[in-house]
């Protein structure tokens, strides 16, 4: 038998899920941009596990499907892969909505916003909170077409959809599910069928929550394309 040949993979032909940074345990050591960095330090410089997880995959654009505990960090696990995708598609003004992010409820919606307004800082990408009750909703229509991120509640982003004049995703590139177990419940059914019916199907999707959902029928609904699991445990 003749020994096996030896080769050094250098590059790969197939995404396997193999990533270069699945090592990274600091923010600053990631493929992320210097503007990003920034926004995370100084507050940010150990990733959680979570994140440690799942940004290697999110970064290169794969479908995320990741559960973690409540306070475990999910949240700068779907913004900066946002952050990051716009950035380096360049996207400004004129190129509209680019990611939507969608919570269960205004008040976690507004802790997100919070968030993204932090992380984001050093960006010039534009991005609003649409919550039910927060404003009136006809000021709204006239900025919401000018946004990149939209930030919102189920309800108040199905109004726009279906009231905005001339209300776009065709170009959306990140769809966020956040607190995903929720959101796929059937108190939201309606609402995210109606939703997910307007968005582009060619798109990174990134689902978190505290539980793992892995219902057939829900990865149809929001159509993953092989997603990755990342599951982290309480004992962690
Ligand atoms: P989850 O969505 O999983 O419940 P959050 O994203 O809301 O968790 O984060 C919970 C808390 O942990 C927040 O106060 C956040 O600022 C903090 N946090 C998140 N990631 C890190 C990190 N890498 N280092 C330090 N604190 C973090
Ligand atoms: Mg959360």
């Amino acid at each position: 038998i003749p020994p096996p040949p030896r080769m050094m993979t250098v590059g790969r032909m197939e995404d396997d899920g193999f990533s270069p940074y699945a090592g990274c345990t600091l923010f600053q050591q990631l493929p992320i941009s210097r503007k990003t960095k920034e926004g995370l330090a100084p507050k940010y410089k150990e990733m959680s596990e979570i994140q440690r997880a799942s940004l290697p995959h999110s970064l290169c654009g794969r479908d995320i499907l990741g559960a973690a505990k409540t306070g475990s960090g999910k949240t700068l696990a779907f913004i900066i892969p946002v952050i990051e995708k716009l950035y380096r598609a360049r996207w400004g003004p004129e190129d509209g909505v680019g990611s939507i992010i969608i919570s269960p409820t205004k008040e976690l919606a507004g802790q997100l916003f919070e968030e993204l307004k932090m992380v984001g800082k050093r960006h010039t990408i534009s991005a609003g909170l649409l919550i039910g009750g927060r404003k009136d909703v006809d000021t709204e229509k006239e900025c919401v077409n000018f946004l990149n991120i939209l930030v919102c509640t189920p309800g108040r982003l199905l109004q726009h959809m279906n009231e905005t004049p001339n209300f776009e995703c065709s170009q959306l590139q990140v769809l966020v599910l956040d607190e995903a177990d929720r959101m796929l419940d059937k108190k939201f059914k309606g609402e995210l069928d109606a939703i997910i019916s307007q968005l582009p199907k060619r798109r990174q999707t990134l689902l978190f929550s505290a539980t793992q959902t892995k219902s057939v029928n829900d990865l149809a609904r929001l159509s993953l394309k092989d997603p990755e699991y990342i599951s982290v445990h309480a004992e962690s």
